[in-house]
């Protein structure tokens, strides 16, 4: 059985499983506005935030490895805590910044195990700017998990089946407000040292990570808001910190063909294609970005895809619409096309949404789809719909965002001054 849970936590957003206080910590000294957020600095921005308050060069280094060490092992978020720390820089930190994690707005859990949260990000370098709303979703199997987390608010692409792409784009995230899905997750999961799982839903065991993939599929194109994209996932993969493989990290896009060579460089995590029609006339219908980036271009920038291997193969996903990509030709041209890329297909029956033109493909349909791919020689599992109860599932989260949108405000009678800066259909 599903459920939720309406969290009115009102400022009060680390109350739940955090081990470090948060608010406790916000809430004397220093207004937030004033406080710089380490949370999205890399090494470098945090040696030099230091170094403004007279740190040598040298200790300011040591202090950020403590830091480091602190907030992305440790998942601390009060300064007070840091027990190798001395007083004086315990007391220098807490005045002049802070570790910003995201209010819980809510969470569900489906039936399935699957989990989803609608975390409320407040800038408090300006606090009459309204908050945004952001789904992360966790997937749990026995021995493994995989968070998928949001690069935008909203989108700016018109995907026709994706229901995130029917949401106005608000804004980018900051790469904290990315990284902040990531450490938020991992404290609610008890991944943290000392740390407790929770006792619903499906989590692995506690000797394994809650978190051992991250992949950026929630809302928003990743490669639109790049910079704090590589930001973010280059702290996510630091040996020193979070420590995820970048082979456990997949970045999606639609297409964005200008920054797909850049990703590999910069970034090196794996690749994953929303590619879902094999012809430009219906992909320019299905995933409008192909008008900018034809198929030929996006599978010249693919075969191009820094590291690309057999052990690194890119991923296709492609999502399964009744009478219109699933035929026998389909798959059989989406084979001719992939050829000479190492790749994997992922088959994804369509989550459907209220207005949308589309209907998920029979699994009769899927399965024969399915076999011209597997016998060509390509993995091509076909992804079990999860969370579809919480609208959670893949191309849904916008509908799930919008609704709890309005219980969560009903249920948090939030002045309507904070919601007066969204879209109608946010409101
Ligand atoms: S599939 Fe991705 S890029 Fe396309 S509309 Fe949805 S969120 Fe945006």
């Amino acid at each position: 059985m599903a459920h939720s849970l309406q969290i009115n936590q009102s400022g009060q957003s680390a109350s739940v499983g955090d081990p470090g206080g948060l608010n406790g910590d916000l809430n004397r000294g220093p207004k937030d506005g004033d406080l710089v957020d380490l949370v999205g600095l890399d090494r470098s921005e945090i040696g030099v935030e230091l170094e403004k308050f007279g740190l040598l060069p040298r200790e300011a280094r040591m202090r950020t490895r403590q830091l480091w060490n602190w907030v992305y092992v440790n998942g601390l978020t009060d300064f007070e805590k840091m027990s190798n720390v001395s007083k004086t820089a315990r007391q220098m930190f807490a005045a002049r910044f802070m570790l910003r994690r995201p209010e819980i707005v809510s969470e569900q859990v489906s039936s399935d195990g699957t989990r989803k949260w609608l975390f409320r990000f407040k800038d408090p370098k300006h606090p009459n700017l309204p908050a945004v709303d952001v789904e992360t979703v966790y997937i749990p199997e026995n021995k493994r998990g995989t968070l998928c987390v949001s690069s935008q608010v909203g989108c700016t692409l018109n995907c026709s089946f994706c229901h995130t792409g029917t949401q106005m784009l608000v804004r980018n995230l900051t790469a904290g407000e990315i990284l902040g899905q990531i450490l938020m997750a991992r404290q609610l999961l008890g991944d943290f040292p000392n740390g407790v799982r929770p006792s619903d839903g499906l989590v692995p065991k506690q000797d394994t990570r809650a978190i051992t993939n991250v992949v950026m599929m929630g809302m928003g194109e990743p490669l639109f808001n790049f910079d704090n994209v590589k930001k973010a996932l280059l702290i996510a993969s630091d040996g020193e910190g979070i420590s995820l493989s970048k082979r456990r990290i997949t970045l999606s896009t639609s297409g964005v063909v200008s920054h797909i060579g850049r990703a590999g460089d910069e970034i090196g995590v794996m690749l994953a294609i929303s590619l879902h029609a094999v012809n430009n006339e219906l992909r320019n219908e299905l995933v409008p970005i192909n008008k900018k980036f034809p198929l030929e271009e996006l599978l010249a920038a693919c075969k191009a895809y820094p590291g690309l291997s057999n052990a690194r193969r890119i991923t296709f996903e492609y999502v399964m619409l009744k009478g219109v990509n699933d035929s026998d030709a389909d798959a059989r041209e989406l084979v001719r096309l992939l050829a000479k890329i190492p790749a994997k297909i992922n088959l994804i029956p369509f989550n459907p949404w209220d207005g949308s033109p589309y209907e998920c493909s029979s699994w009769e349909r899927i399965e024969t789809f399915a076999d011209i791919v597997n016998r060509a020689g390509y993995a091509s599992p076909v992804r079990t719909p999860r969370g579809r109860d919480i609208f959670a599932a893949c191309g849904q989260l916008k509908s799930t965002s919008e609704r709890l949108s309005k219980r969560a405000q009903r249920a948090l009678e939030t002045p309507q001054k904070e919601i007066a800066g969204k879209t109608d259909e946010e409101k």
